[in-house]
């Protein structure tokens, strides 16, 4: 029997809704909208189309959202005196810096750049260190997301076997620390893995962000783990593919992610999410309830 299909789509447009809910609270309350900026740095297709969608989402929950696009040539410097400015300006509530950069530009110094209680990508050290600390702080939007999704298919993950591939920081290390947090018992397995098949059968909760489409085969999962797919994998022929073969996983699973329209998504969704927190934290409010 197939496994039940968790949309991230719906979920994403909840998480949507309470966020314009706060937004608007927050508006009233201090005579503004949370303020967002995403900065661009050279003309990259695919970082053009996610900073328009993040603005218009932003927009859409009634954030003041700005883009700034530099050139491709601009050097550490000019981006640390643009980063210096958005983190003084009081408008501004949480900043980004698309990635890729390029390669003139260092991404270890972009992330400590930015002012942490701005930092609502959750990349800075400081922001990696609270959340390996287990103290408040922001934390990057895929994997909060995708515990959103885990949370909302109703998976007990107390003491519960969890799989994350992939150690990325962006996806595989803060997700395997989110499950850590809520008691799961957590592997982070990698390219160096042995018999990652194996170890993949042993998960109750199987996350995969890798990059390969359709590495995680049906015969790698736990029938009735809940399988979540955080890879996004363009084919030669422009489709969208994940990490895992889905067809064959959702027959064995007992709940699984599409890709496209599961953790997709929920990845702008949580933006938001983090930018209506961050200023909710630099005006001292109250966090907005079930929003993070
Ligand atoms: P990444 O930085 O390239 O990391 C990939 C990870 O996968 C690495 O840790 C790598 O291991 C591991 N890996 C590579 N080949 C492997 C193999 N054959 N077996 C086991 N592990 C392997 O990628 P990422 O940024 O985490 O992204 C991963 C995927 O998620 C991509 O498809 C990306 O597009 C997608 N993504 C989606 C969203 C979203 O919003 N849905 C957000 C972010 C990323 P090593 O460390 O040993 O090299």
């Amino acid at each position: 029997m197939a496994g039940a299909v968790i949309d991230g789509k719906a979920a994403a447009a909840r998480v949507r809704e309470r966020v314009a809910e706060g937004v608007a609270a927050f508006t009233a309350r201090h005579g503004r909208p949370p303020g967002l900026v995403g900065v661009q740095v050279g003309d990259d297709p695919a970082s053009e189309i996610y900073q328009r969608n993040k603005q218009q989402q932003a927009e859409g929950v009634g954030m003041a959202a700005r883009r700034l696009k530099l050139p491709e040539s601009t050097t550490q410097a000019e981006l640390d005196a643009v980063i210096d400015e958005l983190n003084a300006d009081d408008a501004v509530d949480g900043m980004l810096v698309q990635l890729p950069v390029p390669p003139q530009l260092s991404e270890p110094l972009i992330a400590a750049r930015i002012h942490p209680d701005k930092d609502v990508d959750g990349f800075s050290p400081v922001n990696v260190g609270r959340l390996v600390r287990g103290e408040p702080g922001l934390v990057p939007c895929t994997p909060s997301g995708v515990m959103w999704l885990i949370h909302d298919a109703g998976v007990d993950l107390r003491g519960a076997r969890a799989v994350v591939v992939g150690r990325s920081l962006i996806v595989g290390k803060p997700m395997a620390l989110l499950l850590l947090a809520e008691h799961a018992t957590v592997t982070i397995a990698h390219s160096r893995t042995r018999d990652l098949p194996a170890v993949c059968r042993e998960a109750d909760v199987l996350v995969v962000a890798v990059g390969r489409p359709e590495m995680v085969r049906g015969d790698w999962v736990k029938p009735g783990a809940c399988v979540i797919d955080v890879g996004m994998n363009r084919l030669d022929d422009g489709r969208l593919a994940g990490d895992v073969a889905y067809a064959e996983a959702a027959e064995v699973a007992g709940c699984i992610t599409p890709v496209p329209g599961g953790v997709g998504p929920m990845t702008i969704a949580f933006l938001l999410a983090n930018t209506l927190r961050a200023a909710e934290r630099r005006m001292g409010d109250e966090p907005s309830e079930g929003v993070v």
